[in-house]
């Protein structure tokens, strides 16, 4: 039987791999999370069969309430919602490799060296299971998104991990109840203390490396307990989190130390722009965008919020067949989680081939005759090129390269950082108010009359 269990749990590995390369592409991404969450399936099967499980009552009836709390929560999700909704899972499997953790350290009838892994990963599982707790709070609107900030907070925070680590070293001679207690309480209370001074802004970057840290705590866990299918699932987690983190940092501009240390997604009270800002009317846009000959699409924030992508679709229609050549510039942060405008022009039906990343379609903006922002504004904020903008640093797309462009928005509100965006007050540009999905759809109407 057990031949039989590592085996499962070989398939599994290898299909969990299999499932997470197939993520890598648009077109096969849907069918890489089914292929994975089948591998999920069968290894919850395989650790079900394991000769000496017991509580089968208890296992089945957690196994119930998870499953349905997860297809509710996952069908009511908003899109934009999706970042929190990642936190809470991360922070769940943080605290389930945490409480494994809890279990064996308090049997403590293990090797020394196992015991070692088993706390390394109850500490960076629980730093997991608190700091997404907060992450969700501050995405969600819980609590303030601003950073948390008081005096000494480092040094504070530096004891708290101090006395988590040595509590966890001293785990290993001795054990008793008491002491693995005052070590999982130090080691949450970490989490928290970590997460409170890093601003909403930093948010997504933090839920991915919690993300890394739960595979870590899995993969230890695994390695404590023999069990080959938590150290893969874990092991594969842990390298996609840490990837991930990395690439939203760079394409933010951030390094991953001063997302940490905190300080950023303070909104910033404006400062003054130099020009104002020019409505145009649906009739207007409609002229200029039909008779350009090339126009590219700037999807952003806003455009998720509206759901205004089947429009934008439309748009794009009608103007290739009046023969206007239609592209559209995908930022790496558009949005807010990565791949979130990839995912909704795929929902849309937009060719994939239409979707241009930033490095290939910046040098493309001189010649389109209007460049469309869509609900985006951080992303296209020449802010970005000043030294001391929040923003500084960050690749944008060029709009303000553009012969002209044109800005659908509601009204003046600020993007992500909140900062001031200059390119809304330059002489080419012209401000379309509205909801996105609102203003796109009339436009079909009014181009379709051209
Ligand atoms: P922004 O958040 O900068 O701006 C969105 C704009 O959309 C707002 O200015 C808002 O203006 C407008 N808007 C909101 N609702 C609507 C609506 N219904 N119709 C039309 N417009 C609307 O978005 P960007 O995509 O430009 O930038 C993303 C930001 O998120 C960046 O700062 C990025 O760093 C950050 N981020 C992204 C992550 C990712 O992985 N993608 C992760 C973490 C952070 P108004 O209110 O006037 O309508």
């Amino acid at each position: 039987m057990n031949n039989i269990i590592q085996l499962v749990y070989f398939l599994t590995a290898f299909l969990f791999i299999l499932g997470l390369r197939r993520m890598s592409s648009p077109g096969t991404a849907r069918s890489g999370v089914l292929w994975a969450g089948g591998a999920m399936v069968l290894a919850t099967l395989a650790t079900l069969l394991t000769p000496g499980m017991g509580n089968f009552g208890l296992i089945l009836l957690a196994l119930a309430i998870g499953t349905v709390a997860a297809w509710i929560a996952a069908k009511r999700v908003r899109m934009t919602d999706m970042p929190q909704m990642v936190a809470i899972y991360n922070g769940m499997g943080g605290g389930a490799a945490a409480a494994i953790a809890a279990v064996e350290l308090l049997k403590g009838d293990f090797s020394d060296g196992l015991k070692a892994l088993a706390a390394l990963g109850a500490l960076i599982g629980s730093v997991s299971f608190t700091g997404s707790g907060i992450a969700f709070a501050k995405l969600q609107g819980l609590i303030s998104s601003r950073p948390l900030q008081f005096p000494a907070q480092r040094l504070v925070n530096l004891l708290v991990i101090a006395a988590a680590v040595v509590l966890g070293v001293l785990l290993l001679p001795t054990h008793s109840g008491l002491s693995v207690l005052l070590f999982f309480l130090f080691a949450l209370a970490f989490g928290v203390l970590m997460t409170l001074p890093i601003g909403g802004g930093d948010m997504p970057v933090v839920i991915s490396l919690y993300n890394a840290f739960t595979g870590l705590a899995v993969g230890f866990e695994g390695l404590a307990i023999g069990n080959a299918a938590l150290i893969v699932a874990g092991t594969v987690v842990g390298a996609a989190g840490t990837l991930l983190t990395l690439l939203m940092a760079r394409a933010m501009n951030r390094s991953l130390w001063s997302v940490l240390v905190g300080g950023f997604g303070v909104e910033q009270t404006s400062g003054e722009v130099a020009g104002s800002l020019k409505p145009i009317d649906l009739e207007d846009a409609a002229v200029m965008l039909g008779y350009a000959s090339k126009v590219v699409f700037v999807p952003g924030y806003g455009m998720a919020v509206a759901q205004a992508q089947h429009k934008l679709r439309e748009v794009a229609d009608v103007l290739a067949s009046k023969g206007v050549e239609v592209k559209y510039a995908i930022h790496p942060v558009a949005g807010r989680m990565p791949g979130h405008m990839n995912v909704l022009l795929a929902e849309a039906g937009v060719p994939y081939e239409k979707l241009y990343d930033l490095e290939d379609i910046n040098p493309e903006f001189p010649q389109a005759d209007v460049a469309i922002v869509i609900g985006a504004n951080d992303v296209v904020n020449p802010a970005a090129h000043r030294q001391g903008s929040p923003l500084y640093g960050m690749p944008i797309l060029d709009v303000d390269k553009a012969k002209n462009a044109i800005v659908i928005k509601r009204g003046q509100g600020k993007g992500f950082a909140g900062v001031e965006n200059e390119l809304f007050y330059a002489d080419n540009t012209r401000m379309l108010y509205g909801d996105a999905q609102n203003v796109l759809g009339q436009l079909v109407q009014s181009l379709k009359k051209l």
